[in-house]
């Protein structure tokens, strides 16, 4: 099998988007924009021994590089819809090839997102998505939108993944429900296109809340108050702090995928019937100021959130 095969049996399957004239198989893809609408556009890559163990499965491989791809869509508000592939493979293992590409295709039916083209090289194993999508023009929620006042709030439950990765390092056995957390995010799609016109700024907490969210206030020039017996917690997180009262997990710990988003006070009931919508937790942890910085009642550690340099 040689390069052109491989993607041809693995890597191109059939689209079901109208929008996509052009697929897999030329120079580039092309696909049709509505007007009013604008092209948003990330990328995230994955790497082995950085976002994942050397002997994690293929399927749990494609789900995350795919899952934390829509999160960074689901961030802006926008609707995802086209992705492309960069994948660098140390050797050509039909297996492996077989179960990453099944999940790929499954993942991205569930999400309703097209592949549409990428590169495939030889090297250690990196996989890297660049995920597009669209939004109503000038309606993509910023991280510079938040204003003094405003409510925050999270979805889902923060924590578990950073748990999960620290019971592994320390040889401890973690419970499937931490695995999962740890191996299969969520992408909040729903929730983040529900936003839209009503989300003030948001992010998608990747690195850990207090850094992410000290990119909002950053970015709004405002700055917020969270307090840490707000924190949505699953039971093992919460047995965890009732053990360590160790706040560094659900604040520095990344790899949630769960969104941290401002809105103005007065959209709290919509918000509260949004979750229900969505049918994910979403939680009050504090309020916007104008004080430019980010104060945590109730955390005194110094712990700091994930940064690769
Ligand atoms: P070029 O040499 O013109 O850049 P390539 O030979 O790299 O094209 O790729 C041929 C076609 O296969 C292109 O349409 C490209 O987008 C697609 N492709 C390559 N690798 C992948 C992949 N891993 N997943 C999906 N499509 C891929
Ligand atoms: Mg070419």
């Amino acid at each position: 099998m040689d390069e052109f095969e491989l993607i041809q049996n693995y890597f191109n399957w059939l689209l079901t988007d109208a929008t996509v004239e052009l697929g897999v198989g030329d120079d580039a893809a092309i696909f049709n924009l509505d007007s009013g609408y604008q092209l948003v556009t990330t990328t995230d890559t994955l790497l082995e021994g950085v976002h994942f163990f050397k002997d994690a499965s293929p399927e749990d491989i494609a789900y995350k590089a795919l899952a934390v791809n829509l999160s960074d869509i689901a961030a802006m508000g926008a609707i995802a819809k086209y992705f492309t592939l960069a994948i660098t493979l140390p050797k050509l293992d039909e297996i492996w090839l077989k179960k990453f590409s099944e999940s790929l295709k499954d993942t991205s039916s569930k999400y309703n997102v097209s592949l549409i083209g990428g590169d495939t090289t030889r090297g250690p194993l990196n996989i890297t998505i660049t995920m597009m999508g669209v939004v109503e023009k000038s309606k993509a929620i910023k991280r510079s939108g938040a204003n003094n006042g405003d409510n925050i709030y999270i979805s889902g439950e923060i924590g578990d993944a950073a748990l999960c990765l620290k019971k592994i390092n320390e040889g401890e056995e973690p419970d499937k429900t931490e695995i999962v957390k740890l191996n299969r995010p969520i992408p909040r799609l729903n929730l983040g296109h529900a936003l839209n016109g009503i989300a003030s700024s948001c992010i998608d907490i990747s690195d850990g809340l207090e850094q992410d969210l000290s990119h909002i206030i950053k970015a709004s020039k405002v700055g917020a108050i969270i307090d840490v017996q707000k924190l949505p917690l699953s039971q093992s997180m919460a047995n965890y702090i009732k053990v360590s009262n160790n706040w560094s997990l659900p604040l520095c710990g990344g790899d949630d995928y769960e969104l941290c988003f401002t809105a103005p006070k007065n959209f709290n009931s919509e918000i509260i019937n949004m979750a229900e919508l969505c049918s994910v937790r979403i939680t009050k942890i504090g309020v916007i100021n104008d004080s430019k910085n980010l104060k945590i009642n109730g955390y005194t550690s110094k712990n700091k959130s994930y940064q690769h340099f």
